[in-house]
């Protein structure tokens, strides 16, 4: 059956959220926000607009935050960065500005509070590039691998070995794993957030290895081992330019694999 499409409003915190409802043979109401900056909900015909846009109203502190990582996102590509001094880069929810200067042999190392890069031609955009981000991907391999290292044994108990950790650059995730193979993938951005929101996605991955979906069961295991998963999460889902999980203030399902929301169905989209 076709589907009927119209636009529709509602205002939130002086902000609109502009929405496009397409009536379609579905249950629920479901609701989506793509990477794009569209949100768009699917609803049966029977439902009432102003039960839709109350439902919208309900999400609206989700819908504009995974609005704002999205714009945030975009705005903080990694090629937007120039390499050059004052530039900030993120480790583990602390700023480090860049401090470029001149040297014959390059080097890169980092106090704390500066990262130092050193090169022979510091107009040389494509090598400071080359060496930021292979400093960066040191950092993941090393903080990363230390938090998987740390959380592991909670699951070992149950026959499971220290995964296969790997770092790639993921746009709508920060994690993801793949069980029968013994691998968990990390965004390299996690990096950015701070060490005990590492802490829960590496733990949540490490969750799927018991319980391969987000059951109830799945949640009774990650919060008996992680009782503030919620907070963490929440934190997580405001990290500037960071990759979303759902509200955790809201009715989520606490996957950072994924922009759902909770409930079947309803998921902001990639
Ligand atoms: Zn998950």
């Amino acid at each position: 059956m076709a589907t009927r499409r119209m636009t529709r409003s509602v205002v939130e915190d002086g902000r609109t959220i502009v929405y496009r409802l397409d009536r379609k043979e579905v249950k629920n109401l479901n609701l989506r926000v793509r990477r794009d900056g569209s949100v768009s909900v699917s609803a049966g015909r029977g439902i009432p607009c102003e039960e839709i846009d109350r439902f919208v109203q309900r999400k609206a502190r989700f819908v504009l935050s995974a609005l704002d990582r999205f714009a945030g996102m975009a705005a903080g590509r990694p090629q937007a960065k120039k390499y050059v001094s004052g530039e900030s880069f993120f480790i583990q929810g602390h700023g480090l500005r860049l401090k470029v200067s001149w040297a014959e042999k390059a080097s890169i190392v980092s106090d704390g509070t500066f990262i130092r890069l050193a090169v022979k031609n510091p107009a040389d955009a494509a090598k400071k590039k080359r060496m930021v981000q292979a400093f960066l991907n040191r950092q993941c391999q090393a903080v990363f691998g230390e938090i998987l290292h740390e959380l592991h044994p909670l699951v070992e108990k149950y026959g499971v070995e220290e995964p296969v950790l790997r770092i790639r650059d993921m746009e709508t995730r920060w994690g993801t794993c793949q069980a029968r193979k013994g691998v968990i993938t990390l965004s390299r951005r996690l990096l950015e957030a701070p060490r005990h929101c590492i802490e829960y996605v590496v733990l949540h991955e490490l969750c799927h290895f018991i319980h391969p979906n987000h059951s109830k069961r799945f949640y009774e295991r990650l919060a008996a081992w992680m009782p503030d998963w919620k907070v963490r999460k929440r934190l997580l889902d405001g990290t500037p330019q960071g990759c979303p999980g759902p509200n955790g203030s809201g009715p989520g399902n606490g996957n950072p694999s994924s922009r759902s929301m909770g409930g079947r169905n309803q998921e902001a989209g990639r």
